[in-house]
């Protein structure tokens, strides 16, 4: 059974993603969702400095990849249930979940519910190391002529969004995103939103006639868990996955989630659903991205610590240079001593494998 609050007028943000992070999460990008493919991304610095990575990537219609997904999962024959999930108490071998006057039983639940979950710390896992270091961003849907033509995402960094970056994501046609991915200066990040919007008409106004009357559609806001880190992602009975758990991004949340489900299929099926059997999941996770995620973060960390000027010295030092070859992100095979390089985070690498990211 899979239970939204929202089901039926679902309104997800995330909707892009590199092919790179997409082919290693088992997702094969389908045309009845796909909007526009993009080339690759410029990174910008804030003085102006730019370097262009190459790597496919995709802008998608989320509502359309959301029915996809829905219509895969009901024909597979599992229930969608419309109702808010209030608490997971333990009951013996199983918990239930409370739905205000109805409630589900339920031998394994999985907390998917996103950063702002309360499931799992109701039961007293502590699924996030660095919840403090959640970048809360706010993402406009816009509109100018030709606007959405471009075929780069376009990602600052710098003071304009401290701690992570600024977006532009082209949508095709007139359409395109913008966002900002703020940490460390709480979840009302509005101020600089209007200081990127600003920068942004500026940087373009050589590009588009009448840039400054660009239509602001929509606007969406949330928490991204990039730098956040999964912590304890199983209890009896319980498990937590994607956002909720700090596995940032869409395509590898996804992954998260199979490596998940089926694990919850198994101690089901085995008739063990102990904190000890449902944490084969978290080996297998940790096993296959926890290097990634931690090398990710070591590398926000440092750009955090980095003044504008350092920022900008370090995009005009990439320019030039080819930073990702046939299209693959940081493969695993990067890791290998990822215990040293820790203490001298590859900025640059770690750097572009979280844009990717999302
Ligand atoms: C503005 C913004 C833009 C982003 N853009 C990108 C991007 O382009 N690419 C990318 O890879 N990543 C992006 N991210 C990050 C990305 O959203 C997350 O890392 C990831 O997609 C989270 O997915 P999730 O399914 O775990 O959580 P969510 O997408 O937050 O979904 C949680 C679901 O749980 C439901 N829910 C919550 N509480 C309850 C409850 N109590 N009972 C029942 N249902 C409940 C909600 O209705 C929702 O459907 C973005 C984040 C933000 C904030």
């Amino acid at each position: 059974m899979l239970l939204d609050r929202d089901l039926g007028n679902l309104h997800h943000a995330a909707n892009t993603l590199f092919e790179g992070m997409a082919a290693r999460s088992g997702i094969k990008i389908e045309d009845c969702y796909l909007q526009k493919r993009l080339e690759g991304m410029r990174i910008l610095g804030p003085g102006g400095a730019a370097v262009t990575v190459p790597a496919k990537g995709y802008f998608i219609d989320r509502q359309r990849f959301d029915d996809h997904y829905l219509r895969l999962a009901e024909g597979s024959g599992v229930v969608l249930l419309c109702g808010v999930a209030r608490a997971a108490k333990l009951d013996g071998n199983r918990r239930i979940v409370a739905l205000g006057e109805d409630q589900i039983e339920a031998r394994v639940v999985v907390d998917a519910s996103g950063v702002e979950s309360t499931l799992a710390r109701q039961a007293g896992l502590k699924p996030m190391r660095h919840p403090e270091d959640i970048a809360w961003a706010l993402e406009a849907a816009v509109e100018h002529p030709g606007l959405g033509e471009e075929l780069l995402f376009q990602y600052w960094i710098g003071s304009m969004a401290p701690g992570w970056k600024a977006t532009f994501s082209p949508a095709g046609k007139d359409k395109a995103t913008l966002g900002v991915f703020v940490r460390g200066h709480g979840q009302n990040v509005g101020s600089f939103f209007r200081g990127f919007l600003k920068r942004f008409k500026a940087y373009k106004a050589a590009q588009y006639r009448d840039i400054e009357d660009m239509k602001i559609l929509s606007v969406k806001r949330g928490g991204d868990p990039i730098a956040a880190l999964p912590g304890e992602m199983a209890a009896d009975s319980l498990m937590v996955t994607g956002g909720a758990a700090g596995q940032s991004g869409l395509a590898y949340g996804m992954r998260a989630g199979a490596i998940c489900g089926t694990m919850a299929g198994k101690a089901v099926a085995a008739g063990d659903v102990s904190r000890k059997a449902l944490s084969r999941y978290e080996q297998l996770w940790n096993a296959e991205f926890y290097w990634e995620y931690r090398m990710g973060r070591a590398s926000l960390q440092t750009l955090r610590e980095m003044k504008d000027d350092e920022i900008e010295s370090l995009v005009r030092g990439l320019n030039g240079k080819t930073i990702i070859s046939n299209g693959s992100f940081l493969k695993k095979a990067m890791y290998s001593g990822a215990k040293v390089a820790l203490a001298r985070p590859r900025t640059v690498f770690d750097l572009v494998w979280s844009l990717a990211k999302g």
